[in-house]
């Protein structure tokens, strides 16, 4: 199957940068908002399948499963939403979808010079994965039913698209911790977070087979 590479556009790089660097102290963050990317997900499928027939995997229940692994030290989150095509992979997750322009990297920036604590407010999003994760897999179908495919990075300025056969609607996000972020593959943890920060998510979570 044919693999293309793409560079992170700039800006991309920057926040990188200061996600993996400078947020160490809000890790717990990252979980938060890949939470909130899925259930975004959950509510757009929701949307589009109220007025449209023709929706690939109508049958799968919108829902978000966690599950840890501490024996290969990974974190993954799945959604059954609304799923990206391959043009959506490269560009939502290459580029900062939600900032036409630096304004909100600069304010990111300003923040994390004076008072870490406050970078928590912004909506670092999908990028912040790197915060925890070494690499970070994101698998992705489509509501349209196109084929899948699997987006690959480990965050230090490239990532990878290849076609992946068999996947079902929706994204799943499968990271490899880094060594001293071991704690995000125990389930207490990753409960203790949800409770925190992804209380009111209007989509069930299972974690480990239970809901959280
Ligand atoms: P934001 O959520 O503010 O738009 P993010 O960095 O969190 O910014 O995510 C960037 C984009 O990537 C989203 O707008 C969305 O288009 C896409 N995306 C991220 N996670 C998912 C997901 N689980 N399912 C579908 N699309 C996603
Ligand atoms: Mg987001």
């Amino acid at each position: 199957m044919e693999t293309t590479t793409h560079e992170f556009q700039a800006e991309t790089k920057k926040l990188l940068n200061i996600v993996i660097n400078s947020l160490y102290t809000e890790r717990d963050i990252f979980v938060r908002e890949l939470i909130s990317n899925a259930a975004d997900a959950l509510e757009k499928f929701r949307h589009e399948s109220i007025t449209k027939t023709d929706v690939f995997d109508g049958h799968v229940p919108l829902e978000i499963t966690i599950d840890v692994d501490e024996k290969k030290q990974t974190l993954t989150i799945t959604d059954t939403g609304i799923g990206m095509t391959r043009d959506e992979l490269e560009h939502n997750l290459g580029t900062i979808a939600h900032s036409g322009s630096n304004t909100f990297l600069s304010e990111l920036v300003e923040a994390a010079r004076k008072d870490i604590s406050l970078i928590g407010q912004f909506g670092v999003g999908f990028y912040s994965a790197f915060m925890a994760g070494k690499e970070v897999r994101v698998q992705s179908r489509s509501w349209d039913g196109s084929e899948g495919h699997e987006w690959v990075s480990d965050g230090s300025g490239s990532f990878t698209i290849t076609e992946m056969k068999g996947l079902h609607r929706g994204t799943k996000i499968i990271i490899a911790l880094k060594d001293d972020a071991k704690e995000y593959a125990q389930k207490w943890k990753i409960e203790s977070i949800i409770k925190q920060y992804s209380a009111f998510v209007s989509f069930p979570i299972k974690l480990e087979g239970e809901v959280v």
